[in-house]
C-alpha cells in the first residue's frame, strides 16, 4: 500500500489554526461524539454526522484507512425523564430511537462508513478504572455519593476552549452545594429513587465502598476511546457546542488518568443548523425531523444540501432549503445522464475537450477537498464541469467511447465522497418519444403559447412519469418512478 501524501489541512480547535494532518502509519483512529436517543433525529443530526461522514470518506479516498468509532449515549438525565413520561423503562425507549436512528443513518449513507457504534454502558468496567485512577492521582473526590473531577488541579483546563476559568464559574454547568468549585464536574452520580443503576467498588484512601449510580456523560467516551485506542488518537470531531464543557473536560479526565498529552491530536468541530437566531433543537421545537425530510426528499438531496455549506459553519435552514437543492439534483442527474448515455464512437473529436474537463475537476475537486474539506468549492467545480460534460454531449453527435467513460466514472468517484449519485438514477436515459415532446414543449414556450405548452407536460408526467422543471437550471427532467 502507497502511504498518502501529507497534503490535506484541517482547522484544529486546539491550535486555532490549520494545521496540515500528518498521520506517520497511514492510520487514523477516529472518535465522534454521537447521539443521545431519547426522539427522532432532526436535520440539525443529519447535518453533524453526514459532515463527519463526508470527512471520513475524503480521508478514505485519499488513502488512508480510518478506525471511525462513534458513540451512542443510553442511558442520560433526558432519556430517563422521556421514559418516565412514555411509561416505559429507560432502556425499552433508547432501544427504541437508538433503532430508529440507525434506520435513518442507513437511509443518509452514513452507517456503512461507521466502523464501530458503542455504548457507553458497555464499558462500566474500563469508567470504573478510570474514576480510581483520577481518584489516586488526587483529581477527584466524593461528595454525597457522587465523584467530582478537581478542576482548579489540572491547569490545561481552558486551553481547548480559550475561555478564563473565573469565567466558567458563572456557568453553574452542574449545581451542587458542596462542590469545591463550581466548574467541578461530575464522574459518578449516585442514583436518585427509580434511576437504572449500576454498582462500582471504588478505593478511597485505602478504604472500598460501593457507589450505586452512573457515570457521568463525559467519563464515558474517555473511558471508551482509551479501552479502543489507547492512552492517544488521532481525532476527535463533535458539533461546536461541546468544546466546553464536553470536550474540555475530556482532556481534563484523559490527561491527567493517563498522564500523556495532547490526548487528542486535531479537535475539529462542525457547525450548528439554525432556523433564525436558534439553533434546531427539541426543546424549541423548531425542528423537521430526519424522516420528515425523506418522505418528500430522497436521501441524496439531504446529503446534498448538507455538503452545500463547509462543515465547520453553520447553516442558516430555510423552508426551501430541500426543495432548491432537490432542483440541483436533478439538474446534476439529468446532465449525467445526457453524458452517460451519449452515443460512443472511437474517433477522437471530443475526446481531448472531455479529458481536459475530467483532468482539471479531479485537481480542483481535490484542492477544495484538501483545504479543510471545503465541500461547497468542490462542489462547485463539480457544477461546472458537468455543465461542460452537458454541453460536450449536446453539441457532438456521438462522444469517444473511453474518454466518456472516463469522465463518468471520475464523476462519479468524486461524487461519492459527497454521496450523490450513488443511487444511480443518472443511468437512464430519456425515451426518444419523451424527448420529442419536450423539444415540442420547448418550441411552444418560445412562441409564448404557454397552455399547449402545459399540457404537454402533464403528458408527460401522466404517461410516462416524466417530470417537467422550469428551474434556474433551465428545463430539467426526471421520472418519478
Ligand atoms: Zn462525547
Amino acid at each position: 500500500m502507497t502511504m498518502p501524501e501529507n497534503k490535506i489541512t484541517v482547522y484544529n480547535t486546539l491550535t486555532r489554526s490549520n494545521d496540515l494532518l500528518v498521520i506517520p502509519n497511514g492510520k487514523i483512529n477516529l472518535f465522534v461524539c454521537g447521539q443521545t436517543v431519547y426522539d427522532d433525529a432532526h436535520l440539525g443530526h443529519a447535518k453533524a454526522y453526514i459532515n463527519y461522514d463526508i470527512i471520513v470518506r475524503w480521508l478514505r479516498y485519499s488513502g488512508y484507512t480510518v478506525n471511525y468509532i462513534q458513540s451512542i449515549t443510553d442511558v442520560d438525565d433526558k432519556i430517563i425523564k422521556r421514559s418516565h413520561e412514555r411509561n416505559m423503562s429507560p432502556e425499552e425507549l433508547s432501544n427504541l430511537y437508538m433503532q430508529r436512528l440507525t434506520e435513518d443513518m442507513e437511509k443518509l449513507g452514513v452507517t456503512k462508513n461507521v466502523d464501530k457504534y458503542i455504548k457507553s454502558h458497555d464499558y462500566i468496567d474500563e469508567i470504573k478504572l478510570q474514576i480510581q485512577l483520577l481518584i489516586d492521582k488526587g483529581y477527584a473526590y466524593e461528595l454525597e455519593g457522587d465523584i467530582y473531577y478537581d478542576v482548579a488541579k489540572f491547569p490545561d483546563y481552558t486551553k481547548l476552549s480559550g475561555m478564563k476559568l473565573d469565567e466558567l464559574e458563572k456557568h453553574r454547568i452542574e449545581p451542587k452545594p458542596g462542590k469545591k468549585h463550581e466548574y467541578d464536574f461530575a464522574l459518578w452520580k449516585a442514583a436518585k429513587p427509580g434511576e437504572p443503576l449500576w454498582r462500582i467498588t471504588l478505593n478511597l484512601n485505602g478504604k472500598q465502598k460501593v457507589f450505586e449510580g452512573r457515570p457521568g456523560w463525559h467519563i464515558e467516551d474517555t473511558a471508551m476511546t482509551h479501552a479502543i485506542f489507547g492512552d492517544t488518537y488521532d481525532i476527535h470531531g463533535g458539533a461546536r457546542e461541546l468544546i466546553f464543557p464536553h470536550h474540555s473536560n475530556e482532556i481534563a479526565q484523559a490527561e491527567a488518568a493517563f498522564g500523556v498529552k495532547p490526548f487528542v491530536r486535531y479537535w475539529i468541530h462542525a457547525g450548528t443548523l439554525n432556523v433564525g437566531k436558534d439553533k434546531m433543537s427539541k426543546s424549541l421545537h423548531n425542528f423537521v425531523t430526519i424522516r420528515q425530510a425523506l418522505e418528500k426528499y430522497d436521501p441524496e438531496t439531504i446529503r446534498l444540501m448538507v455538503a452545500r455549506t463547509q462543515y465547520t459553519k453553520d447553516i442558516d435552514y430555510k423552508e426551501n432549503m430541500l426543495e432548491e437543492t432537490a432542483s440541483l439534483l436533478n439538474f446534476l442527474r439529468s446532465s449525467m445522464s445526457m453524458l452517460y448515455n451519449a452515443a460512443e464512437t472511437n474517433d477522437d473529436d471530443s475526446a481531448s475537450e472531455l479529458q481536459e474537463v475530467t483532468a482539471f475537476l479531479e485537481k480542483e475537486f481535490t484542492e477544495a477537498m484538501n483545504d479543510n474539506f471545503n465541500t461547497p468549492l468542490a462542489l462547485t467545480k463539480l457544477h461546472s464541469a458537468i455543465e461542460d460534460f452537458r454541453k460536450i454531449a449536446e453539441t457532438n453527435s456521438a462522444l469517444n467511447g473511453a474518454a466518456k467513460n472516463n469522465a463518468v466514472s471520475k464523476v462519479v468517484a468524486l461524487s461519492s465522497v459527497i454521496g450523490i449519485f450513488e443511487d444511480g438514477k443518472y443511468k437512464r436515459a430519456i425515451g426518444s418519444e419523451e424527448r420529442k415532446l419536450i423539444e415540442e414543449r420547448d418550441r411552444l414556450r418560445k412562441g409564448k403559447k404557454y397552455e399547449e405548452a402545459d399540457m404537454i407536460r402533464n403528458q408527460l408526467l401522466d404517461k410516462y412519469s416524466l417530470k417537467i422543471e422550469d428551474s434556474k437550471y433551465g428545463t430539467l427532467w426526471y421520472y418519478t418512478n
